[in-house]
């Protein structure tokens, strides 16, 4: 049986004009669900590729990578992996990326109506989500409104609408206290299932304590703690 999440023999070379620069190496991770994993690595290391990578926003070298299935995600084309980037992975930014013309609630709705529930239903489920968050009283407020963990909650309730397998974090407390940042952890970590893996790259130590399992890149290449 294979794991719910399995990354074999992946390389990433960025090819620039000048030079080429190998950033990930032969990566091999497998995962189970139900865990919230913190990837952690010097700045430069290749956390934010890889969160790229498994987020199949960009392609790699070469490797193999499944979720929940046998089939190598990275040989879909192009639509195929925005449908399955849709439907079953989300990605939370440092800097939150709420669309700042559109309310709390409306950000929260906006994955769910892209993928083509009804919008009377991705509605209620955005505000459900809110108010488990302590942000009933903000969803008619607009992304410039509410405080930095606000808007990063916003931004976590909006990647759980469409209950993907896979949550990425790529240093979502960047830009927050340390209150915030474990609340907002703590907020993830409560959404892991078994049929949910999250993933976060961090600097963090404190909130490294507060997941299940370290993924340490350095020189291109992964060790569990
Ligand atoms: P981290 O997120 O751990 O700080 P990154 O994944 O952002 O690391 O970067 C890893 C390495 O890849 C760095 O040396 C960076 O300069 C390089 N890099 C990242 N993106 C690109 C790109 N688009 N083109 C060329 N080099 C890049
Ligand atoms: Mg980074």
């Amino acid at each position: 049986m294979s794991k719910f999440f399995e990354i074999k023999e992946l390389n990433k070379v960025y090819d620039d004009k000048s030079e080429k620069i190998s950033v990930l190496n032969n990566v091999n991770i497998s995962l189970e669900a139900n865990k919230l994993v913190a990837l952690t690595g010097p700045s430069g290391s290749g956390k934010s590729t890889l969160i790229q990578l498994i987020s199949l926003l960009d392609s790699p070298n070469g490797g193999y990578y499944s979720l929940f299935s046998e089939n190598n995600l990275f040989n879909l084309s192009d639509n195929e992996k925005s449908e399955y980037r849709k439907k079953y992975i989300s990605i939370v930014f440092q800097n939150y990326n709420l669309i700042s013309d559109l309310t709390a609630l409306e950000n929260v709705a906006l994955p769910g109506l892209y993928f083509g529930k009804k919008s009377t239903e991705c509605f209620l489920e955005a505000k459900k989500l809110l108010e488990s968050f302590g942000l009933a009283n903000r969803v008619n407020h607009s992304p410039k409104e509410l405080s930095g963990g606000e808007q990063q909650r916003v931004a976590i309730a909006r990647s759980l609408i469409n209950k993907p397998r896979l949550i990425l974090a790529d240093e979502p407390t960047g830009s927050l206290d340390k209150k915030n940042s474990e609340s907002v952890i703590e907020l993830l970590s409560s959404f892991k299932n078994e049929e949910t893996l999250i993933i976060f790259a961090t600097h963090n130590k404190a909130l490294v304590n507060k997941s299940d399992l370290e993924l340490t890149l350095s020189n291109g290449t992964v060790n569990f703690a």
